[in-house]
């Protein structure tokens, strides 16, 4: 709770739909702008909470006090979804060691190569399906990283037991809750300490902005874990610009209906694309507005498809309001557990028919 930003005196019997329109706001005064403050300024005058901007910033307050309680946390608003999670992975000791899927968003792979590289961890991969292997891997760790469902490969790992067996073991977790986003799973209420998000994708929601955020548990353990991602943020520096951050807090307000689109369209194309005679294989975990495929013919037709939609965006990243798709194997640091024919699709929120007859003309053509 940020001085200044009171919270709707029932906030918690709000419907999370209700509550990404309301919170972050002013407090009500006549005249007094009905929106968050884009506060451009790198100091402050003197005596109040706050001396200089790299330490704090009402449009970052206002962000995080909205998604902060949608996560059931504290937040913490960070440059970009890989500063939040450099931010959490600060809080993994020296030389310590790290459970993590196997495949998992290439930028949280490389990083933890690139630490065990150069001696500053051992790392640990589990497929994060197999919950016996994971609980396993624990024993002796210092952190669980975890991402559910997985990027790009959906798979869903078992959260309440795999947090339950951290917190048991003293082992501290993290979750990337980028893909579900706080409106269809709340880790921290499954026992998780720090939940990191590519603010970019789905709570922006429109392509415009890169940011990322840190949340940690409203426990005393939690609070202590946000004292030192607020001291990393403020002597690393790369912090957060406001016009972005007010950004993403626009691009918030409809976060429950962009989801609620996405997932209902994306359910409908992962059933559509199940009996298309080009595709292989269909993931989608019954939920969220991801599908990937495996297409039939192998790479070339798979990159063939993403070069032949003309409604989808063949690009990286996803999220959007526009549908997107990609192979993600173009990308030579993607975990070579991901198939080179494998098709991420990022639904968005255009109309579903018009998205389907884009999607089985270019597989057609695949
Ligand atoms: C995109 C992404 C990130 C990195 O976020 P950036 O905002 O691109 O730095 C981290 N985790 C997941 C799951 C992502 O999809």
């Amino acid at each position: 709770m940020t001085p200044g930003q009171p919270e709707h005196p029932d906030t918690d019997r709000l419907s999370p739909a209700t509550r990404v329109v309301a919170l972050g706001r002013e407090e009500a005064a006549p005249g007094q702008q009905v929106g968050a403050p884009l506060v451009l300024s790198s100091t402050y005058h003197a005596g109040g909470d706050v001396m200089y901007a790299r330490s704090g910033n009402p449009t970052w307050s206002a962000f995080e006090q909205a998604l902060g309680n949608l996560e059931g946390g504290d937040a913490l608003v960070l440059a970009s979804g890989m500063a939040a999670v450099s931010a959490a992975l600060s809080l993994l000791p020296h030389g310590g060691t790290v459970v993590a899927p196997d495949a998992a968003y290439n930028g949280v792979v490389a990083t933890l190569e690139a630490r065990e590289a150069e001696g500053a961890a051992t790392v640990r991969r589990v497929d994060v399906t197999d919950t016996a292997a994971v609980i396993a891997a624990l024993d002796g760790a210092d952190l669980l990283w975890l991402e559910s469902p997985t990027n790009p490969l959906l798979e869903v790992a078992d959260l309440p037991r795999l947090l339950g067996a951290a917190h048991d073991q003293g082992v501290l977790s993290v979750v990337d809750n980028t893909f579900a986003t706080p409106l269809l799973q709340r880790p921290l209420e499954h026992g998780a300490d720090v939940v990191v998000h590519s603010v970019t994708k789905y709570l922006a929601g429109h392509s415009d902005v890169l940011l990322g955020a840190v949340v940690t548990a409203s426990t005393p353990a939690g609070r202590a874990l946000h004292e030192r991602v607020v001291t990393h943020r403020t002597l690393h520096g790369a912090i957060a610009g406001p016009m972005e951050v007010w950004l993403a807090l626009r691009g918030l307000r409809t976060l429950h209906l962009r989801v609620e689109r996405a997932q209902a369209s994306a359910r409908e194309l992962a059933t559509r694309l199940a009996s298309h005679r080009a595709v292989t294989r269909v993931r989608h975990p019954g939920w969220g507005g991801i599908v990937s495929i495996e297409v039939a013919g192998g790479a070339d037709a798979a990159q063939r498809l993403c070069e032949s939609t003309h409604l989808w965006v063949y690009s990286t990243s996803l999220g959007g309001v526009e549908s997107q798709l990609e192979r993600r194997r173009r990308i030579p640091s993607e975990p070579p557990q991901v198939p080179e024919n494998l098709v991420r699709l990022s639904v968005g929120i255009e109309d579903v028919d018009d998205l389907w007859n884009d999607l089985s003309q270019a597989l057609d053509r695949a």
